[in-house]
């Protein structure tokens, strides 16, 4: 039974301490950190299906999923199984085997792509995407939008420069101002903007690559006709149009963003960059697409791409048979979970008089605290992250775990079922009441 309200971590707090002494900030990611809601991060020591329990023992129902990849819920005993089978077999070889190919062609089968290519995080998957595209085009600039994430990609990780169609500047310090020289960073959503750069330089772009549906500015979808747009507009300038799946694939939907809208605005990515659900918990991320493209790709071509552990046989296994078990049902449980709890936060919110936009994209989610609709990262840089600290913090009390910040999109999963549901439900009354006082 979860533990009662308010949670106590002290033995979080102990580990956290020990772990500052030997790791930045003393965590491996960022966000981790609590550093945008405040407080002490919990280290979680096990998790099963919807819940997490953390170090104190304390359980809570999860709205992270791992940023994405549990679409199934923690420890699914046939992934487990599948992924002991696998370690039985010893772990890395370093030549190719079985699951790689099997996973290959169920990505093929769902994914707008003819041909994948495996690596061990999102972030190397995008940084090769863009390698390809620009050795394809022959060509160096790319285009990307404000508020799009598409891991720690040097070039990518750029900010506008002052005016729309100039070349961006380095969002971190590190990235020398030469990797972002070539990058261009426009508002999401805006036509005008794309059609204005590619006018100016469309000669000269490998690539334009965004999220096929914003998640890492909290859920922004495109509006309808951008994907299609953007995929026209690259073709018309003879670039390449990279559509990052890395959090939409085989989540918003069975395809991907991609099977939403791209079906019925008769959009195709050139390239796809994929991740988190396709690895079922482990490190594994692909890029793939055009045969053409892709065949200019190392040993076929001359593109250099490799990784010790890329198409990983445990890893590749884990994905594998979470995909074959991410059914209709499961997208369907997935929507129908997402319609409540969606409305239980409205009604929430609304009961206590704070200001949010609800967004979707297929079976994702986020809650901005502030008017809607949010179209880009301006709008979405208007939502009240001290109202949302104090909302995030009555839910952890009650035992739900939100993402520690508030451009981040919540995770269900097939194994939220009622009492998980229900857990959120009750807490949110509460919560939305908190993030009023704030
Ligand atoms: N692209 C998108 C859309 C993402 O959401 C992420 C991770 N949140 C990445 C790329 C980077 O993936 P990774 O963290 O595996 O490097």
């Amino acid at each position: 039974t979860p533990s009662s309200t308010p949670s106590a971590a002290p033995a979080s707090e102990a580990l956290f301490a020990r772990a500052r002494a030997v790791t930045p900030g003393g965590v491996n990611s960022p966000v981790r950190a609590f550093a945008a809601v405040g407080g002490s991060p919990r280290f979680i020591t096990s998790a099963k299906g919807a819940w997490l329990t953390d170090a104190d023992g304390n359980e809570m129902v999860d709205l992270i999923c791992s940023w994405g990849p549990m679409l199934l819920g923690h420890a699914h005993p046939e992934v487990q199984a599948a992924v002991q089978a696998a370690v039985a077999r010893g772990t890395s070889y370093g030549a190719p085997t079985v699951p790689e190919v099997e996973l290959a062609e169920e990505i093929v089968a769902r994914a707008p792509v003819e041909k994948v290519r495996f690596t061990s995080s999102g972030t190397e998957a995008s940084m090769s995407a863009i390698r390809l595209a620009r050795g394809f085009t022959g060509r160096d600039v790319v285009v990307k939008f404000a508020g799009c994430y598409h891991g720690h990609v040097d070039a990518l990780l750029a900010s506008a420069g002052s005016g729309l169609a100039t070349f961006a500047v380095p969002g971190t310090p590190g990235v020398p101002a030469s990797a972002t020289e070539l990058t261009l960073v426009l508002p999401y959503n805006d036509r005008e903007a794309v059609t204005a750069v590619f006018a100016e330089h469309g000669d000269r772009i490998a690539c334009l690559v965004t999220e096929a549906s914003p998640g890492n500015m909290g859920v922004v979808p495109p509006e309808p006709g951008f994907n299609e747009f953007l995929s026209r507009t690259c073709a018309e300038h003879g670039a390449l149009f990279v559509s990052d799946e890395v959090m939409t694939g085989f989540r918003a939907s069975r395809q991907g963003y991609w099977g939403i809208d791209g079906a019925v605005e008769g959009w195709t990515p050139d390239l796809v960059v994929m991740g988190k659900v396709m690895g079922g918990g482990f490190p594994a991320a692909a890029f793939g697409g055009r045969a053409d493209v892709m065949a200019r790709l190392a040993p076929e071509g001359p593109v250099y791409q490799a990784g010790t552990l890329s198409g990983n046989p445990v890893a590749t296994t884990a994905g594998l048979t979470t995909l074959r078990l991410a059914t209709d049902e499961v997208y369907d449980h997935l929507t129908k979970a997402g319609e409540v709890v969606k409305a239980g936060v409205t009604d929430a919110l609304d009961a206590a008089g704070v200001a949010h936009a609800v967004q979707s994209a297929g079976t994702m989610f986020s809650v901005f605290l502030t008017e809607g609709p949010v179209r880009d990262f301006a709008e979405a840089s208007r939502t009240d992250a001290g109202a949302y600290a104090a909302f995030f913090h009555a839910m952890l009390d009650r035992g739900v775990y939100l993402p520690p910040s508030a451009y981040e999109s919540w995770f269900l999963s097939a194994a939220h079922d009622d009492r998980a549901i229900q857990t959120i439900l009750d807490a949110l009354p509460d919560a939305a009441r908190a993030a009023a006082a704030a």
